[in-house]
């Protein structure tokens, strides 16, 4: 991406999940192209530290402190956005969680968590900025997973949100596909951030430690660059690394054998709960 072009110049990006990971990479990704990016996150402080990072490097954020799980929270950041900037040009559906737990052993909370957080989140903060989207003619863009399209053992609910938002996202965008929404989808395969870290155990408590190489993931900032140049060119989906794409492909050649293969995998990870 050449960064004197400025591809964004101007436009208003929210990010959900802005605090870390792929969303703090997308903010300075789209900040560093002249987008005014508007973070959200439940932790405040880390926030404020990715805004303070952008000005320093010369471009403009603001912070909004949201739980994508309550409403008022989702309908206030796109309160607040308008407030301060007028207009909202794209909105990144990113915050979520994650799991690691078969569904036998597992806590109803952590389904609902999930759901509530990774589903209705996006939906809640959508909801609001449609008609702001609407008029801009604008993109929404839905972090779902490789784990929308094929399953993967001990993430239940990780995989129901997913594949929850595929459908409503796509859903989305034959809706409004002759107002000139765009509606992108992207599918990040293992890429390195504290997903993990965070994700939930059966009791719903984090699990502390990452089950798997962080270091020989995709990084965020590579997927970060990668939605830049999808939502320039209005892409309507994405699938991410080499692993992602063939796993994608060969469940739908070879379902079966491919479910067998993603078992043996992740049965290889430390603890693997199956
Ligand atoms: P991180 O854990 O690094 O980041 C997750 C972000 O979501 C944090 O900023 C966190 O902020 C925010 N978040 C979590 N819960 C809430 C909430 N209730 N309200 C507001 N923000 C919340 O993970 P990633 O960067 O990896 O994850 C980003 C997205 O990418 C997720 O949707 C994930 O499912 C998806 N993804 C990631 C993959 C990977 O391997 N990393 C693979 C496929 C998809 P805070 O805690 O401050 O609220």
């Amino acid at each position: 991406m050449n960064r004197n072009l400025k591809k964004f110049n101007g436009e208003v990006v929210i990010i959900t999940g802005a605090s870390s990971g792929i969303g703090k990479a997308c903010a300075f990704e789209f900040a560093d192209n002249g987008a005014l990016v508007v973070l959200a996150a439940r932790r405040d402080n880390e926030l404020k530290k990715v805004e303070a990072e952008i000005k320093k490097r010369g471009g403009e954020a603001y912070s909004v402190k949201t739980d994508v799980k309550n409403i008022e929270d989702c309908k206030n950041l796109v309160d607040k956005t308008i407030e301060k900037y007028g207009k909202i040009d794209v909105l990144i559906n990113n915050a979520g969680i994650s799991m690691r737990a078969n569904f036998e052993d597992l806590d109803l909370s952590v389904i609902k968590e999930l759901m509530d957080t990774n589903f209705y989140g996006a939906v809640y903060c959508t909801k609001y900025a449609l008609p702001y989207l609407l008029k801009q003619k604008g993109t929404i863009i839905a972090i779902s997973s490789i784990s929308g399209l094929t399953p993967l053992p001990g993430r239940t609910g990780y995989c129901a949100s997913k594949y929850a938002m595929n459908g409503f996202f796509n859903t989305l965008r034959l809706e409004n596909i002759k107002k000139g929404l765009n509606v992108l989808v992207v599918h990040p395969g293992f890429t390195s951030s504290n997903i993990r870290k965070a994700a939930l155990n059966k009791l719903g408590v984090p699990q502390i430690e990452t089950p798997r190489d962080e270091g020989k993931m995709m990084s965020a900032s590579d997927v970060a660059q990668i939605i830049t140049k999808a939502t320039i060119n209005r892409d309507k989906n994405l699938i991410l690394t080499q692993q992602g794409k063939l796993t994608v492909l060969l469940h739908k050649i070879f379902p079966s054998m491919t479910d067998r293969i993603i078992l043996h995998e992740m049965a290889k990870e430390p603890d693997s709960p199956f």
